[in-house]
């Protein structure tokens, strides 16, 4: 069999090696657009900000990858085109374009990281962060102007990163962001923690206001707080599906502008898989339709699909979007639904906040962490969960993510029975 992939980064990459533990027989081709192989787009924060030194620790060789799991990668191949009657894709490089024939297409295509339509975006001292040529331009860029100010548009999880990694090379960084506050997704009981954090470290935040220019003056024009000085300014503002190959196919498109695919992943073509920050799944709290541009969805998707290629009857039930994001020494993760989320699938719940010490209080390094859960009111289970907090904020959301895949309530949370000493963690203390 002839497996094709578009995409070789996290969903193509992994899937293509999933593929493999199953069929040592078939031929597998990943065409990448780009120059780079299953890099760690998790990574590159660290890598601009210095935390990882050498640029090289998050990306493979491509010539280790292609030997390991026996495929043939084209690296600078674009997918410029989808045959589905003759299943063949038509693919371009810097010389030529040519057609490859399939048996099986997968696309894992990606997001890109939207550049808003306002004056100046597109100046050279303005960035987004998606791809490792994105990450070598801001280094680059870093290196022979050496900024002393940045504004970043937008405080997700990528703003967030973005500004601890900034900072540590002593940028003075603000953060730009349209709603009233960081990690806007997150309940303000959350992500408080992690503004203060920020802003105890030097970074400036700046909430219900928006970036209108940019000029080449380095300054940046806001709707309400007037001009900032902007050495460098970063965009991340949000994910977009590519959607465009498959839309040029006449694949359907879901109703979140992701491709729309069934629970083992396959669109609306039955030769042609899609997967990752392209697609629309389901949420598995709310049953809605949505997009989940994380890591560890596209790897279990990776896994859904390599084993239904195999003849493994196994299904994707969904995504409950479990993530967990640093800025400097806050961490804020969160499951399951968020509140808006229930709101808009008219679901009626609860709330509960808490907050207590991550260990023992008189053991050194005790610090506050706050939970907030949602639940159902008429069935008490659990729907949704976030925490925040220095350290052991990954373990709460861990066991809160299990709790809502197995449906339990809010009276077993009570009884649940973890492992208990007064140090949560090992830390050196003289
Ligand atoms: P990608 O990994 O982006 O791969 C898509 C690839 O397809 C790209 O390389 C693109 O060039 C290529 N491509 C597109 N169109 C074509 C075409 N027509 N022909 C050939 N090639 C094509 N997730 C987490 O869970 N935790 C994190 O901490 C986290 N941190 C992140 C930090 C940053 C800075 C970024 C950008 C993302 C982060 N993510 C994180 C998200 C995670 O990286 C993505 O969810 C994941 O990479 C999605 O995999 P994908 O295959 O859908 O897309």
């Amino acid at each position: 069999t002839k497996v094709v992939i578009v995409g070789a980064v996290g969903g193509g990459a992994t899937v293509a090696s999933q593929i493999r533990r199953y069929d040592k027989e078939c031929t597998i081709d990943i065409f990448e657009k780009n120059g780079y192989v299953a890099f760690s787009n998790c990574g590159m924060p660290y890598v601009v900000g210095g935390v990882v030194e050498d640029r090289e620790e998050i990306i493979p060789d491509p010539e280790d990858f292609s030997k390991k799991y026996d495929v043939r990668l084209h690296l600078h191949h674009e997918v410029i085109d989808i045959q589905r009657d003759s299943k063949a894709v038509i693919v371009k490089n810097n010389t030529t374009t040519f057609e490859i024939p399939y048996d099986t297409l997968i696309l894992s295509p990606g997001g890109h990281a939207v550049l808003p339509d306002i004056p100046g975006s597109t100046l050279p001292h303005c960035f987004r962060l998606r791809t490792i040529e994105q990450m070598d331009h801001i280094l680059q860029y870093i290196k022979e102007n050496t900024p002393i100010s940045a504004v970043i548009v937008g405080g997700g999880a990528i703003g967030v990163e973005m500004a601890e990694a900034l900072q540590l090379l002593q940028i003075e960084t603000t953060i730009i962001e349209r709603n009233k506050h960081v990690m806007s997704r997150l309940d303000p009981f959350i992500s408080e923690g992690l503004a203060k954090d920020l802003e105890s470290k030097g970074i400036s935040i700046i909430t219900e206001d928006e970036v209108i220019e940019v000029t080449e003056d380095n300054q940046v024009a806001t709707k309400h707080n007037g001009n900032l000085q902007a050495d460098m300014v970063l965009f991340s503002i949000g994910i977009q599906p590519n959607t465009d190959l498959a839309k040029k196919a006449n694949l359907t498109i879901g109703e979140t502008s992701g491709i729309k695919v069934n629970n083992v992943g396959l669109t609306s073509d039955p030769s042609i898989y899609a997967l990752g920050d392209a697609v629309e799944v389901i949420h598995t709290v709310t049953n809605q339709p949505f997009r989940v541009p994380l890591a560890w969805p596209a790897h279990r998707q990776a896994f859904v699909i390599a084993n239904n290629i195999a003849g493994n009857n196994i299904a994707y039930s969904g995504s409950q979007a479990t993530n967990i994001v640093k800025g400097f020494d806050y961490v804020v993760a969160s499951t399951g639904a968020t509140s808006s989320q229930l709101k808009e699938a008219n679901i009626h719940f609860g709330r509960i906040e808490h907050e207590s010490k991550q260990h023992a209080g008189y053991y050194p390094g005790a610090h506050p962490i706050r939970i907030v859960v949602f639940f159902d009111k008429a069935t008490m289970k659990i729907l949704g969960a976030q925490v925040g907090g220095t350290t052991g904020v990954d373990k709460r959301i861990d066991v809160l993510s299990a709790f809502i895949l197995l449906g339990g309530t809010v009276d077993q949370l009570a009884q649940l029975e973890i492992a208990y000493a007064p140090p949560s963690l090992l830390q050196k203390i003289h």
